[in-house]
């Protein structure tokens, strides 16, 4: 199947029905970099910044920070990189970031919280990928977002970076897009005030169904208890597909959930024309593609989503796998 799967990395990803997905993979390490041909992915749709601040026993040096990035960038040549700023706290551990002790870590000082509260350390980064991507596309994107104001914020300093940066005669990069990942349940309701401060919205769908589900994704007693192809939980996620519809914001997600062929098929159901995963999966899920009828299924899985659900009927999983034999 390996072989197989190998033989798939020039195939376009187009379903039987003239579909275009954008496949990509998930990275944060220069190790993963190679993973772009090897799996065939079009670009890195989720660059984890922390893994950099994680393996190391001290702070890296915003030059470290941008000898980094540098290097991630030329090493992705002519494929698109997604970087998402630092998402330290909650199940990500950095040794030298020491808080104080908390009930709820993944309720916590995290992410984008936690970097707003350290503006240098947030600017510190913007600097280092707006240095490492001078003359090139930059995308950037801000994690565990909870209100507009938070992006509003962020996107502040990254301006006040670029101005510093341009003020100091040094090139910028070619394009700057600034995206928001969808993670934190409250965005649902503020879905149109989200997407006009944004150029695109990535769905981090294992920290979204964290928080809808009220179960915690590192607690096997209970990460499994719910099936994500849940009725309320892909409900949601159509919902969002059609806010970006509508206004035109180009959307992508990029949790656990691309990864596995069926959910990854409920996806593209659903209208997601773009989604990151492990590079492992490339293969399997551009297989599945390029055997989908994309109209078909998108009219048995909305039918599907607007029945009531039975007792044993709250995961349509079974109606997909029916459908994908
Ligand atoms: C997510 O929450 O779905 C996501 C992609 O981010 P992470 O797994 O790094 O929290
Ligand atoms: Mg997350």
């Amino acid at each position: 199947r390996q072989e197989q799967f190998r033989a798939l990395r020039g195939v376009e990803s187009v379903s039987i029905d003239g579909v275009a997905v954008s496949l990509n993979m998930n990275a944060g390490l220069l190790v993963d970099l190679p993973q772009l041909e090897e799996a065939g992915a079009e670009g890195i749709g989720l660059f984890r910044t922390e893994l950099q601040f994680m393996i190391s026993s001290t702070m890296p040096r915003i030059e470290e920070q941008e000898t980094f990035y540098r290097s991630v960038l030329r090493q992705a040549g002519d494929h698109p990189v997604t970087f998402r700023s630092l998402d330290i706290g909650g199940d990500k551990v950095v040794p030298y970031f020491r808080s104080a002790e908390e009930e709820n870590p993944a309720l916590g000082w995290r992410a984008i919280r936690l970097s707003l509260d350290r503006p240098a350390l947030l600017r510190g980064q913007y600097r280092a990928l707006l240095r490492a991507a001078e003359g090139q596309e930059l995308k950037l994107m801000v994690p565990m977002v909870t209100e507009v104001e938070e992006l509003r914020r962020a996107k502040d300093l990254l301006k006040k970076e670029v101005n510093r940066l341009s003020r100091l005669g040094h090139d910028l990069p070619r394009r700057l897009q600034f995206g928001a990942m969808l993670e934190v349940p409250s965005l649902l309701w503020q879905l149109d005030e989200l997407m006009a401060e944004v150029d695109f919205l990535s769905v981090g769908s294992n920290d979204l169904f964290q928080f809808v589900m009220a179960v915690d994704r590192g607690n096997s007693r209970v990460s499994d208890r719910f099936d994500p192809l849940n009725r309320p939980f892909l409900r949601i996620l159509r919902q969002v597909v059609e806010a970006a519809d509508r206004t035109r914001t180009p959307l992508t997600l990029c949790g656990e959930l691309a990864g596995r062929t069926l959910s990854a098929m409920a996806l593209i159901g659903l209208g997601f024309r773009s989604i990151s995963m492990s590079p492992a999966s490339i293969g399997p899920v551009k297989s599945m593609l390029l055997s989908l009828d994309v109209k078909a299924l998108e009219s048995e899985l909305l039918a599907a989503l607007s029945e009531r659900e039975t007792e044993n009927s709250k995961s349509i999983r079974k109606i997909l796998a029916q459908f994908a034999e």
